[in-house]
């Protein structure tokens, strides 16, 4: 028996990295999934890797699609309850961390923010009717430039951080319909955003000079935290929150090797 059984959820961003790892996890806890994203090679693959992690066809949906695209979004929900007659869990986790300052244009920051938030909320829209039947829930994938400025992410920093607070307010708004909302705050997680060198060298020169778990993470240890999040028993009385997951580099502070002589 696993934890999932009978349940329908949705990972969207589910043809790499961190989405892929938790379709993977769901499935081998009895999940039916919705997996979704704009490669339809790389989405065929994640299918591939369901199939061998003991998942079934009839399980799994493959929906091609722009989370960006309003008509996309609509045609995720509306096919996934067409073929499985219900939804009880979002997972919103596509998105994409583009460098930049704030003197690219507005149109850079427009991009980046239908990307990671307004996608986000368009989703939330359309799932909500479904989710106060089956009193699901919904689990975002933020970030921990979220809750610290990165300006070197400018944009896509703005943007986590409107997705911690949309969560808080979803949260507060579905409550009394019995859907919980909730983030995970990865740190450094090492998937297909950088090519495998480049995580080489951030590991090295940042990730563990300042984080106190020395490395960078694993997709299948964020989606430990979002299958707990997901999960109705696991954590029945937590929603609104934003729960960091990076290693603790979020906690440690710049100073000196040693504090001064008392
Ligand atoms: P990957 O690049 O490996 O995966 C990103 C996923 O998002 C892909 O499946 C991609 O699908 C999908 N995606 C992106 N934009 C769109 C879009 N417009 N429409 C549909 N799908 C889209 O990155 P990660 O796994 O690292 O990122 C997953 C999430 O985790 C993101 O929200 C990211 O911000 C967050 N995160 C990642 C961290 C890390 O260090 N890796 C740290 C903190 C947060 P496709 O290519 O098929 O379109």
């Amino acid at each position: 028996m696993g934890k999932f059984d009978g349940k329908v959820i949705i990972v969207t961003g589910s043809s790499s990295g961190i989405g892929r790892g938790t379709a993977l996890l769901l499935a081998q806890q009895g999940a039916t999934l919705t997996i979704t994203g704009r490669n339809t090679e790389k989405l065929e693959e994640t299918k591939k890797q369901l199939l061998s992690a003991g998942s079934t066809e009839d399980k799994i949906l493959v929906v091609v699609g722009d989370v960006t695209k309003e008509e996309d979004t609509k045609r995720l929900i509306a096919e996934t309850v067409n073929k499985f007659g219900k939804l009880d869990v979002l997972v919103n986790n596509a998105g994409g961390a583009t460098p930049c300052d704030i003197s690219q244009p507005l149109t850079v920051f427009d991009d980046i923010i239908n990307q990671n938030l307004r996608s986000v909320l368009a989703l939330c829209q359309e799932a909500i009717p479904h989710l106060k039947k089956t009193k699901g829930n919904i689990v975002n994938v933020s970030s921990i430039a979220g809750i610290r400025a990165m300006y070197t992410l400018a944009y896509y920093s703005i943007a986590k951080a409107g997705l911690d607070q949309l969560n808080r307010i979803l949260a507060i708004q579905l409550a009394p319909d019995g859907i919980r909302v909730n983030n995970v705050n990865p740190g450094a997680i090492r998937t297909d955003a950088m090519p495998a060198e480049a995580w080489d060298g951030v590991e090295e020169s940042w990730i563990k000079p300042n984080t106190p778990i020395a490395r960078v993470g694993q997709p299948v240890e964020m989606a430990h935290v979002i299958s707990f999040l997901a999960n109705n028993e696991e954590s029945s009385y937590i929603t609104g929150q934003s729960i960091v997951a990076d290693g603790g580099f979020s906690i440690n502070s710049p100073v000196p090797p040693m504090g001064p002589k008392t």
